[in-house]
Order: C-alpha cells, then sequence, then structure tokens
C-alpha cells in the first residue's frame, strides 16, 4: 500500500463586506479570504500547515488586495451627495466671512427657493453662530472679523 500526499492551498472566505474599492472607485462588495496550505492525502486537504495570509476580492471587478485596502479611506467626494456638497460649499463660503443674509441672497439670486435656501444655510450654520454687536450681522461660528463695520467679532 502506498499513499499518494502532497500539499494543496486552499481558501476559505473569512468575512465579507463593502469596502472602496481602488479599481472601480465605488463602494463595493467584498469579501476578506484566507488563503492556507494544506497537508493532503489521496487529494483530500487535511489540515493546515502554513498560513499564506488573507486578501480581499471585489466582488464586482474580482480584483483582489492587500486586506489593508479595507483601511482606505473613501475619498469624502464619494459619499456624499450633491445636497451634502452644496450644503458643504456654503458653509465653506459662510466660514470664509460672509455675513448669513448675504449667502441666503445669493443662493436666492441663483435660483434656489426660500425654503430651500433657509434649509441649507441652517444645516451649513450648525446652531454655531455670532453677530456682531455693533450692526447686527451674523455669521457662522469662528469669523474673526465683520465685514460690514471692520472690527472684530467677539
Ligand atoms: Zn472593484
Ligand atoms: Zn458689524
Amino acid at each position: 500500500m502506498f499513499f499518494i500526499f502532497g500539499t494543496k492551498n486552499r481558501q476559505k472566505e473569512i468575512s465579507s463586506g463593502n469596502f472602496y474599492c481602488p479599481h472601480c472607485r465605488v463602494q463595493r462588495a467584498y469579501k476578506l479570504m484566507q488563503v492556507g496550505q494544506y497537508f493532503s492525502l489521496y487529494f483530500i486537504p487535511l489540515f493546515r500547515i502554513k498560513d499564506l495570509g488573507q486578501y480581499v476580492v471585489c466582488q464586482h471587478c474580482e480584483q483582489s488586495y492587500k486586506p489593508e485596502v479595507l483601511n482606505m479611506k473613501v475619498p469624502v467626494e464619494q459619499i456624499l451627495t450633491a445636497r451634502d456638497r452644496l450644503v458643504l460649499s456654503i458653509q465653506k463660503e459662510l466660514q470664509e466671512g460672509m455675513p448669513v443674509h448675504m449667502m441666503k441672497r445669493k443662493l436666492i439670486s441663483q435660483k434656489m427657493d426660500e425654503p430651500t435656501t433657509e434649509q441649507y444655510v441652517s444645516e451649513a450654520l450648525d446652531g454655531k453662530t455670532i453677530s456682531c454687536t455693533e450692526c447686527g450681522f451674523e455669521y457662522i461660528a469662528g469669523v474673526q472679523r465683520c465685514l460690514n463695520c471692520d472690527r472684530e467679532l467677539e
């Protein structure tokens, strides 16, 4: 009697989820695979001899990556909706020192309706405002100077 033995590589899925696939450039489903070298007898893998590591496969493009890909941060623009992006750009302008009412006027002049303007601006402000004690102009918290009076806000 003689034995046919050898080694065989086998992979099994250890987890799955969503990740940012660098190839697809969007969120995709992935499978995290574990590769092991098994001792086999008559071509049947019996037990694991060696860990050959793990890799991540994109379920869409089937590219494989090192597990570190799972820690990769999704570029912010990729997960933001057009609406979020707009609110962020409003916030940025406010932070650059634009008074709140001027911001609203600007949006309305760009054909944004009033309720939407109020909604987006209030989201951008996030309840953090500062008013000029001299003229009453309102700004997003953190703005240093009143554009109207050219004086420091406190
Ligand atoms: Zn992919
Ligand atoms: Zn002022």
